[in-house]
């Protein structure tokens, strides 16, 4: 085949394409809050909810974040984006499981940020909540999952919810409407790389 044609056939196949995504977007009318969810073992969940944030916060919305479990104060998501206008920063977690001990301080931690997140989640004003490390909550038992997934399921029609975390239950999945389950490849982290700013923090 000579250049010409193969010119000449790309351009047909690419029209062809047109159609078919033009007709897909075409198709997608509707609009309503989102619940996404950010789950598997991979790193990128919470970075990509934070992401998020800063897109809702280009556009002016008023944004929630609850961290539900955290290590750490120092994070850069925090110091930058915890003190930009719009947004309203809560960071609830006394740090890992295997660091607190307590159980009865974990779940009392849990419904504390609870509290926050189901105010957020029954308040209009807030057009982006993010539940960040939330699946934990669910998969210990600290939280009730039923009335968890009832406060997200009956928020305001046009609220987008980002909950990330490992292990998201049946239940998380099906109600939501977008779900990435991140793989874990490879993290630098097994190769001896101690947590990097920037990157892991
Ligand atoms: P990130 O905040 O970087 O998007 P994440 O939210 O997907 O990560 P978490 O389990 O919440 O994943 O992990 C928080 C921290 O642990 C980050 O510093 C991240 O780099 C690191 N991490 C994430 N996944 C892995 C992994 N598979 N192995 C080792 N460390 C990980
Ligand atoms: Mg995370």
């Amino acid at each position: 085949m000579n250049e010409a044609d193969r010119n000449a056939r790309h351009a047909a196949r690419m029209a062809r394409k047109k159609a078919a995504v033009d007709a897909a977007i075409a198709a997608a009318t509707d609009e309503r809050g989102l619940l996404i969810v950010l789950t598997g073992n991979g790193k990128g969940k919470s970075t990509s909810a934070f992401g998020m944030v800063a897109r809702a916060l280009g556009h002016g919305m008023k944004v929630g974040v609850v961290q539900f479990i955290k290590s750490r104060t120092d994070t850069g998501e925090e110091a930058f984006l915890g003190r930009q206008p719009g947004v309203e920063w809560n960071v609830t977690g006394d740090g890992f499981t295997w660091d607190t001990q307590n159980r009865a301080q974990d779940i009392a931690t849990a419904e504390r940020g609870w509290a926050i997140a189901a105010r957020m989640l029954s308040d209009p004003s807030y057009q982006l909540v993010v539940l960040d490390e939330l699946t934990y909550l669910l998969s210990y038992g600290y939280l009730d999952a039923d009335v968890v997934l009832d406060a997200l399921a009956q928020r305001p029609p046009m609220q987008h919810v980002v909950v990330t975390g490992r292990a998201a239950s049946d239940a998380l999945v099906e109600l939501a409407d977008t779900v990435s389950v991140i793989a874990d490849e490879k993290h630098a982290f097994r190769a001896g790389v101690k947590a990097q700013p920037g990157i892991d923090l």
